[in-house]
């Protein structure tokens, strides 16, 4: 029986994912990219003396290209909001370097996989922000 490679290939949880653009600076092959906008955080707490309307980011789109990535698993270590995390799923054969491009979609299906370093399952896509930290 074959082995299950823990570090097949990366996960996203994307609800827990603040697009705080922590692992596009520091992934040292560039290969995240983040889209996200601003919207007002209607369940933050409102106070009578507030000047402006707390907003929030929203996740539009995540990307990592697997084509230059090099596995050194930065972008899980540095994500402090643990949103990102290695999973044993295997990567499909691709037939073209666009392939090789996965987004939000598809790193979110690795979930189902996926384990933090402590051995603890990830959150799945059903689930909401774990709200934990890393220490
Ligand atoms: S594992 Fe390393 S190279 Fe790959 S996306 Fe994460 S930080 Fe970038
Ligand atoms: S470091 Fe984590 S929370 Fe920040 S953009 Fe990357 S995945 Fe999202």
């Amino acid at each position: 029986m074959t082995e299950l490679n823990p570090h097949a290939t990366i996960a996203l949880h994307p609800a827990s994912c603040t697009s705080c653009m922590l692992c596009v600076r520091e992934c040292p092959d560039w290969c995240i990219t983040v889209d996200a906008h601003s919207e007002p955080d209607e369940d933050a707490p409102q106070y009578s003396n507030a000047r402006r309307q707390s907003m929030k980011n929203v996740l539009d789109e995540f990307t990592i290209d697997f084509g230059k990535c090099m596995w050194c698993g930065i972008c899980i270590d540095v994500c402090p909001f643990d949103a990102l995390f290695w999973s044993s799923t295997q990567m499909p054969a691709a037939t073209s370097r666009e392939e090789l491009i996965f987004d939000v979609n598809q790193l979110a299906a690795s979930l189902p996989d996926a384990r933090r370093n402590d051995g603890s399952p990830a959150p799945q896509i059903d689930e909401p922000p774990s709200g934990r930290r890393k220490k």
